[in-house]
């Protein structure tokens, strides 16, 4: 199974690797919303390589890159499958579902992501796209089961992605952000790092470690990168289970501000005046302002 293949430049690398490990057939590719630096790839691949299926959301994109793709499937004879949330396929010994998108009419394209749950046994995976805060919610008020061992990061760590809400859900033992180095938009933005960070989630990012691989055998999960030598802690189905998590955010019931919970303005506070918000919207909800030092 393929999700994405990056912008069009990185099509080859994307089939050499999958050639390289000993795949000469796909039985699902997925494009998860039709931006190039998504789906550039994509072409090269279903050209390249024996693809069954084709499973994306239909949208009003008609730039040359998405036609191409849509030129390969059916090129190719591959079926071309709607994706539906709910639906469920099986490959190998793994399964994944589908959890998004549940709406229409988003502005972009981003919220409109495939998002799906890969389960291989005890390990899951969920993998984002580039599904923002919309639909991270969409997916909370679905009830979803959104708990996983591993998230891709939605939107290249982006803060208009991982919500504290979704985050929580979802409390993810790794996160792997996958972004350029030194790019343009700043990915992955600072909010979101510390909100993974103040959960005790070890994140992993392409723009430093260049291709990320996880292994599972369906109970233990480990993982290699291709560069650096970030030192990846192995891990076992449910470590993160039962890990008590600091709250992400903490109020001042005087002065009405409210910090990241490893502020030195939240490790000075009074007890008394502490008060825990999960999340961001909680926090300004009750009237409370962000620290103007660590701008939660
Ligand atoms: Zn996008
Ligand atoms: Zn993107």
């Amino acid at each position: 199974m393929l999700i994405d293949a990056g912008e069009k430049e990185y099509g080859k690398k994307v089939l050499k690797y999958i050639q390289n490990i000993g795949t000469n057939k796909l039985k699902y590719v997925i494009a998860t919303h039709p931006h190039s630096d998504h789906i550039g790839g994509l072409s090269t691949v279903i050209n390249g390589i024996r693809t069954e299926s084709f499973i994306t959301v239909e949208t009003d994109q008609n730039t040359s890159t998405w036609r191409n793709v849509l030129t390969a499937v059916d090129q190719n004879d591959v079926d071309y499958i709607d994706a539906r949330v709910g639906d469920r396929y099986t490959f190998g010994d793994a399964t994944f579902t589908i959890l998004a998108p549940n709406s229409s009419g988003y502005e972009g394209y981003n919220n409109y992501s495939v998002v799906t749950m890969v389960e291989c046994d005890q390990i899951r995976f969920l993998l984002t796209g580039d599904a923002e805060t919309q639909s991270e919610k969409e997916m909370l008020n679905a009830k979803a089961d959104l708990k996983a061992d591993v998230l891709k990061c939605g939107h290249h760590g982006s803060s208009t992605s991982s919500s504290a809400a979704f985050l929580k859900a979802v409390r993810p033992a790794y996160a792997v952000i996958s972004c350029g180095k030194n790019n343009d938009y700043g990915h992955p933005h600072r909010e979101t790092i510390k909100k993974l960070k103040l959960m005790g989630c070890t994140y992993l990012r392409t723009d430093q470690l260049g291709t990320i691989v996880a292994s599972t055998d369906g109970e233990h999960l480990s993982f290699s990168s291709e560069r650096g030598k970030a030192k990846i802690p192995e891990y076992t189905a449910g470590d993160n289970v039962s890990t008590d998590q600091a709250p992400l955010y903490i109020g001042n019931k005087n002065s009405l501000y409210f910090h990241y919970s490893d502020c030195s303005g939240a490790a000075t506070m009074k007890e008394k005046n502490k008060v825990e918000f999960a999340t961001r919207e909680e926090a300004v909800k009750a009237g409370y302002k962000p620290c103007p030092s660590c701008k939660p």
